[in-house]
């Protein structure tokens, strides 16, 4: 998965050059925290960086609060890479969707030949379908073993967010929001003690209530993704997908352009 994010970044940095869309992968590079007294999950990523090849530096709490002025960092250590960074989605988005042709509608049923029913009835036919439409694939393809979980990622302000580190730690996860100056925290379960605790300055202005997946297929950090045909038709679901987002689209352009699945879209 690091040997991947890493051709994925280089994948950002091409889009940027190639959409004109100026910055879409942040330079504010991504710490790991670790439990308190707890290193083993940090030792396992900085093994598997080490084997992909990737730079990372191990911080102390005073770094890390170096890196995020605005976090009381109850953590003791963590692993920075300096590659890592806040995507600017929005600006990727609109740059793409000027690149195709965008047609809105809703796809009640895909047969094995290629065949797609519309919710108004119209039958549209393919050579091949892909069906990456992430809570709905499942419904559309087929069951690919994931269940979802809600998620809730609130939006925050009151100190300058932008440039800070992005942050994964056993309490959630945040990132700058872009240049807006907003600091994003996300978690399973919403805690406000634990942010206020985390996050004295800050106070909350919006909340996005959105799922998380669950699988068999996902890795430890609850990476990962599935895929597989049947007759014309391709389904694909994952999670934490978003950082893959120009390899990924590559890898199924290919998928859907031959009769195999390319070796690194299928990851079990
Ligand atoms: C708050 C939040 C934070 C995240 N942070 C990160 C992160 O830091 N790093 C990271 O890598 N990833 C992150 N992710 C995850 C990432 O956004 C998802 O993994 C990714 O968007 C999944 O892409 P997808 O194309 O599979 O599904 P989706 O993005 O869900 O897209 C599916 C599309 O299919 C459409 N669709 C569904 N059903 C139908 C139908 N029947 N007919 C027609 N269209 C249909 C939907 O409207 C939608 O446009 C985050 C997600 C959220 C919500």
């Amino acid at each position: 998965m690091c040997g991947l994010a890493m051709r994925a970044r280089a994948g950002w940095q091409r889009w940027e050059s190639e959409l004109g869309a100026g910055r879409l992968l942040g330079a504010e590079g991504f710490i790991a925290a670790g439990a308190p007294g707890n290193t083993d999950a940090l030792e396992a990523t900085t093994a598997a960086m080490a084997d992909a090849g990737a730079a990372f530096s191990w911080l102390d709490g005073s770094e890390i609060n170096a890196r995020i002025p605005f976090v009381a960092a109850p953590w003791d250590a963590g692993v920075f890479d300096p590659l890592g960074g806040s995507l600017r989605i929005r600006g990727a988005l609109d740059a793409l969707a000027r690149r195709a042709v965008v047609r809105r509608c809703e796809v009640v049923a895909v047969a094995d030949d290629g065949a797609t029913t519309l919710a108004d009835g119209t039958v549209v036919r393919a050579d091949g379908v892909l069906i990456c439409a992430g809570v709905r694939t499942s419904a559309l393809f087929g069951p690919l073993g994931e269940r979802f979980a809600p998620h809730t990622r609130f939006t925050y302000e009151g100190a300058e967010a932008t440039g800070a580190a992005c942050l994964s730690a056993p309490e959630g996860y945040g990132l700058p929001l872009g240049g807006t100056g907003r600091w994003a925290f996300g978690q399973e379960v919403p805690d406000p003690a634990v942010v206020r605790a985390l996050f004295p300055s800050l106070v909350p202005v919006s909340r996005i209530d959105c799922v998380t997946v669950r699988a068999p297929w996902l890795d430890s950090g609850g990476d990962g993704w599935t895929v597989a045909r049947r007759g014309h038709v391709v389904g694909f679901v994952g999670s934490n997908l978003m950082k893959f987002g120009p390899l990924l689209g590559e890898l199924l352009a290919e998928a859907m352009l031959s009769d195999t699945l390319p070796s690194d879209l299928v990851l079990n």
